[in-house]
């Protein structure tokens, strides 16, 4: 029998049911829509039947080439209507994510993630309100996350992750029920609402690699079973809130190149469970709290604390801190004070104006400026 995609399908309940059992003869009808003759491998054209692999690919006996589902996701799939978990992860699946998915009401999880869709994540994902699950990450999809999404109050796990959407993340106040927030590597921008700190079941949250800005807010200490915590390569800006403290099952702490100022809180020492911390590439400054060396758990040289304006004058702060830092020595990696520093915020520079250097022609009165501060160059400005 040959089988035409779109058009030999179950019309009825009860034929979907007959044609569709099992996974197995779901992978065996899409096998027979690409190979109606038996597999023939894509790369070495041997013709054999394929060995089974891993994550639903199949392998070339003969030349052992790994192969999966391509296509587009049809607009069709609205007509299963009682489906409740589609799993169509690590294809190479490519087009849109067709807006009918949003008639599928049972739906409880969706495993979209690791294929090539685009375009952006459909409106009427809203009304999947039995949603628990849903993974979308690592695809191309783009434009703004839709609103509609916080309808989806009983999200567990969420991972928008590795994709080019956009806009604010206001949304994530109403999924209470959340345990993972991935939103790593994206556009996202706008603050993190305060109103974090409702999501009382969040376990991991990264939100690294995305252009937020504003203060990492103080609620976030409500959050009792926080174990990750991923924030770099934002535009953070305010100091590390002393909250932090309260996150006693935190495990992974990961705050670098973002514009973080002040001092490190002494609360930080109450992190005993911590595994890893990177501050790197902030504007932290002043003297790192004894209380450091109570993270005793912390690996040796994997942490960094590096590119600050960070001291201390405690040796066992000091040799604490060698022997955590990645390379030892963290110390010589410090950024001494710049002028660029200077203006706005932490500096000893009591109501100076240092604005008028922009405007002030004279370079030598600049090299002397830096050369005060132990500094010629300001590679960060
Ligand atoms: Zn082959």
């Amino acid at each position: 029998m040959v089988l035409v995609a779109g058009q030999d399908y179950p019309n009825t309940y009860r034929e979907f049911v007959a044609m569709f059992p099992d996974n197995p003869a779901c992978a065996a009808y899409l096998m027979h829509l690409r190979w109606p003759d038996g597999f023939i491998c894509p790369t070495c054209k041997t013709r054999s039947t394929p060995w089974n692999e891993s994550r639903g690919r199949i392998a070339c006996p003969a030349c052992r080439h790994q192969t999966s589902i391509t296509g587009n996701i049809p607009q069709e799939i609205q007509y299963l209507n009682n489906l409740t978990q589609l799993y169509l992860n690590d294809n190479k699946l490519t087009g849109n994510i067709p807006s009918g998915i949003g008639s599928l009401i049972h739906l409880t999880d969706i495993y979209l993630c690791g294929n090539q869709l685009t375009g952006s994540i459909p409106n009427e994902i809203g009304n999947l309100e039995n949603l628990k699950l849903l993974y979308l990450g690592w695809n191309l999809l783009s434009e703004d996350i839709p609103d509609t999404i916080r309808y989806l109050t009983k999200l567990e796990r969420l991972n928008l992750g590795g994709n080019k959407l956009t806009g604010d993340v206001l949304w994530i106040v109403d999924l209470t029920n959340l345990t993972y927030l991935i939103l790593e590597r994206n556009q996202l921008t706008g603050n993190i609402p305060s109103g974090i700190g409702g999501l009382k079941n969040l376990e991991i949250l990264t939100f690294a690699y995305n252009k937020l800005i504003g203060a990492i807010p103080y609620q976030i200490g409500n959050i009792p079973n926080l174990r990750e915590l991923h924030l770099s390569s934002n535009q953070l800006s305010g100091n590390i809130p002393s909250s932090i403290g309260e996150l006693s099952k935190l495990r992974v702490l990961k705050l670098y190149e973002n514009r973080l100022t002040g001092a490190i809180p002494s609360e930080i020492g109450q992190l005993t469970n911590l595994l890893f911390i990177d501050i790197d590439s902030n504007q932290l400054t002043g003297r790192v709290p004894d209380q450091t060396i109570n993270l005793t758990k912390l690996y040796d040289n994997q942490n960094n604390f590096c590119g600050n304006y960070l001291f201390t004058d405690n040796q066992i702060v000091r040799d604490f801190l060698n022997l955590k830092q990645i390379g030892g020595d963290w110390e010589s990696c410090q950024i001494e004070p710049c002028i660029g520093d200077l203006e706005g915020n932490d500096n000893d520079v009591d109501g100076a104006d240092l604005s008028v250097l922009a405007n002030d022609p004279s370079l030598i009165e600049l090299e002397i400026l830096a050369a005060n501060f132990g500094r010629t160059d300001c590679m960060n400005y």
